[in-house]
């Protein structure tokens, strides 16, 4: 058995693919979740699909009792942490609980682990602290700026971070910059369950396909793209789960280096990485290419524009693929079964009772 880690918000959409590729990768796990945005459900299929009970434990990362309770009982290599609201249009109408939530609730969960020497942190950062980018590729020294709550949130985050490490070479602190998560664990019997009508682009397609939503409407239709509709870089949530797996082979490398027979640390510091495709694909391009494997209708139409997106958002992967040897395999095609077989075979997510 490899080193132990808690996994924040590990019972929720990008957590709960992630638990699963630790578990296969040898990882102990413990995930710590207020189940705040997910299901008990979701804990029984990722038990299921791990052939053993996963470690829960229902708490909340504000909560530093609860969490001291958890780091000392475990002894920890290190933490990744997804816990944090991500809806932007709630984050502007709450801002207080979205800075409350995923700032505060780093900030206690990085005593905590200070509390414990536990310096090791993956954390869920976002495309998002790129705004409106100035030039594509995306890669990690572009400039960063954000136009909402939940972005400054996440910006936030990745302020306090670098501080600390500046502060402190012990620590050591990963943010993982997502572009666009999609799809679910070829299985079906996990995958993305938004509460209410969903923001993001593939559910919303995928609950046409299903037949609970009657018809996409697509913002914007005339940005200079290559058919006039926004263009992102969509990563298979299992590529993304095996870049939270990279990622902690890499502070592990990193942090017990064995140099003539005595064990040197190298400081990682603050270390933020890409994780997308470097692959662009349009609203309409990913319409189509759902509408081909679902065999399904997705009747749409165009609307405005939507207030804050921009035109095009990809990233360049390749500081991921020379430092931590990941890249994403999955094409749109995969992106789009898996997400098909997850949603009609669960047209309701977990929610097993409706
Ligand atoms: P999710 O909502 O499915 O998962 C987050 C989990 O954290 C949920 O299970 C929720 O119950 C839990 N949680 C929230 N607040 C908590 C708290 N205070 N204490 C304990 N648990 C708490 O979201 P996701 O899509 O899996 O995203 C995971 C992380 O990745 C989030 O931080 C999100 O901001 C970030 N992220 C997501 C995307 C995306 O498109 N899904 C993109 C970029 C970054
Ligand atoms: N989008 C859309 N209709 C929807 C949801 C999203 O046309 O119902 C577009 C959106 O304008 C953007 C792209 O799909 O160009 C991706 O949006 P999503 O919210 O999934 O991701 P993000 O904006 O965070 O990149």
């Amino acid at each position: 058995m490899k080193n132990k880690i808690l996994v924040t918000g590990g019972v929720g959409y990008i957590g709960s693919h992630t638990c699963i590729a630790l578990h296969e990768a040898g990882y102990d796990i413990v995930v710590y979740d207020n189940l705040s945005n997910s299901s008990r459900e979701a804990i029984n299929r990722v038990s299921t699909l791990i052939g053993q009970s996963i470690k829960f434990i229902e708490g909340d990362v504000r909560d530093a009792e609860s969490l001291k309770r958890v780091f000392s009982s475990h002894q920890f290599f290190g933490v990744i942490h997804f816990a944090g609201l991500k809806a932007v249009g709630e984050s502007v109408a709450k801002p207080l609980l979205y800075y409350n939530n995923n700032v505060s609730g780093t900030i206690t969960l990085l005593e905590v682990m200070a509390e414990y020497d536990v310096k090791n942190l993956i954390f869920s950062s976002s495309a998002t602290v790129y705004g409106d980018p100035e030039t594509l590729p995306i890669n990690e020294k572009s400039k960063r700026s954000c136009t909402n709550p939940y972005g400054q949130s996440k910006l936030t985050v990745e302020h306090i971070l670098e501080d600390l490490a500046v502060s402190d070479d012990s620590w050591n602190l990963i943010p993982l910059r997502y572009f666009n998560p999609v799809g679910a664990h070829p299985s079906g019997k996990i995958g993305e369950d938004p509460n209410d009508i969903p923001n993001n682009l593939m559910p919303y397609i995928s609950q046409v396909a299903v037949g609970k939503l009657e018809k996409l409407s697509i913002f914007g239709h005339d940005y200079p793209t290559i058919d006039g509709t926004g263009v992102r870089d969509f990563i298979h949530v299992t590529d993304l789960a095996k870049g939270h797996v990279a990622a902690l082979n890499y502070l592990e490398k990193q942090t017990s280096s064995n140099e003539s027979g005595t064990t040197k640390q190298n400081s990682v510091g603050f270390l933020p990485i890409n994780l997308g495709t470097g692959k662009g694909t349009s609203v309409l391009e990913l319409v189509s290419a759902f509408s081909d494997v679902s065999k399904q209708d997705i009747p749409y139409q165009f609307a405005e524009r939507r207030a804050g997106d921009i035109a095009s958002c990809y990233a360049s992967a390749d500081k991921a693929k020379n430092l931590l040897g990941w890249q994403a395999k999955l094409s749109i095609t995969d992106m789009c079964q898996d997400t098909w077989r997850w949603q009609s075979i669960n047209p309701n997510g977990y929610d097993i009772e409706k």
